[in-house]
């Protein structure tokens, strides 16, 4: 029996929105990732089955290993079909905002998505979530979206609704934000969960081998390179730094996705507490960060890097060359042990 902790008056209140809902958009954060298109999808496949015209609209593309998932293929990418995804959202009576917490993580859909009359909810698992929804589903506890999906699913009494397929979505999600139930992972429930997800029929075996040890011979060399080639340990400070600039990423024909984990790959060094990865885009640097313990990456990515997260995985957009956001890294070494992990 899974803990409750969804409160009833929200449950009463989503309950009232879906009865009274038609149309239906379903949206979640760029560059989405598993638990964003796993939430997604399973949201989607249940509200079909519920008798609603439903929609699933992207901010841009989903990682190409993601869409294997069922139903993947008649997502919208918005940066695709900007108009389309606009009118659909302005004709909503539901829109769904799951896995994130502010209206800027949908970049160019926020517009859209704030003019629309719809009903807005929100199920996420981010810290802070923003005031633009009503009911909103807030559960940094959570390990992933899904997770809280289903329970949302279970107190809406649609349990019997989630078929094999929505099944496999929620799954994903769930393999994916805790990197096969390797971090985040000792939550009791989510076994509970995942055993009830495997009854419905998902091949967990096959799942894995999709979202995890499926991998391009470009995307593995680019990783083995990345490590043996790239990666600065800063062993005093317990950091460590991995830069790709464009040149190396067009040398092994960088897809999107292929430096998925990277940036995990140095905190297997014992006193290594925080891990960052920098990848050179076109007119900004992509920031990934990750931490042990109580290192709090969210801040670091939030006070320097143009972005924010949790307090293990943050991630942000530098507004500046390569190197001037690795020197700015380097140079805040001493004061991060200092403030985080000295104290
Ligand atoms: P990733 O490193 O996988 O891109 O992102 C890890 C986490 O960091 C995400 O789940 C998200 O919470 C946060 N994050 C990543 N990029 C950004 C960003 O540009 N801005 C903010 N605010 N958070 C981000
Ligand atoms: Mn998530």
């Amino acid at each position: 029996m899974l803990t409750r902790i969804i409160k009833e008056a929200d449950v009463k209140r989503l309950k009232r929105l879906v009865d009274e809902s038609r149309k239906i958009v379903v949206t979640t954060h760029m560059s989405p990732d598993g638990d964003a298109v796993g939430s997604s999808l399973a949201m989607a496949a249940v509200m079909t089955t519920l008798g609603k015209d439903v929609k699933v609209i992207l901010p841009d593309r989903a990682l190409s290993n993601l869409m294997f998932l069922p139903g993947a293929k008649e997502m919208i990418d918005a940066k695709q079909y900007p108009d389309f995804a606009a009118g659909l959202i302005a004709d909503a009576d539901l829109i769904f905002c799951l896995d994130y917490n502010e209206l800027k993580r949908v970049g160019a859909l926020a517009d859209a998505i704030d003019a629309s009359s719809a009903e807005k909810v929100l199920i996420d698992h981010h810290l802070n979530p923003g005031d633009f929804a009503d009911p909103v589903f807030s559960h940094p506890d959570q390990s992933s979206t899904c997770a809280l999906l289903f329970r949302v699913f279970c107190r809406l009494e649609l349990f019997n609704l989630i078929d094999r397929y929505a099944a496999e979505c929620l799954l994903a999600g769930m393999m994916t934000d805790t990197g096969n139930f390797s971090y985040n992972a000792n939550d009791p429930d989510a076994y509970i969960i995942v055993a009830e997800l495997i009854r419905k029929g998902v091949d967990k075996n096959m799942l894995y081998e999709r979202l995890f040890n499926t991998h391009s011979e470009n995307c593995l060399r680019l990783n083995a390179y990345a490590m043996s080639k790239k990666m600065e340990v800063f062993a005093d400070g317990g950091a460590a730094l991995i830069c790709l600039d464009r040149s190396e990423l067009n040398r092994f024909h960088y897809a999107k996705g292929d430096t998925e984990g990277l940036v995990n790959k140095p905190l297997a060094i014992p006193g290594i507490v925080y891990s960052a990865f920098m990848r050179e885009e076109d007119n900004y640097v992509k920031i990934s960060m990750r931490s042990k313990g109580d290192f709090p990456v969210n801040k670091l990515c939030r006070d320097h890097f143009g972005g924010g997260g949790h307090l293990n995985a943050a991630g942000g957009e530098f507004d500046g060359t390569l190197d001037e956001a690795a020197r700015l890294f380097r140079s805040l070494i001493d004061e991060n042990k200092k403030k985080y992990i000295d104290k």
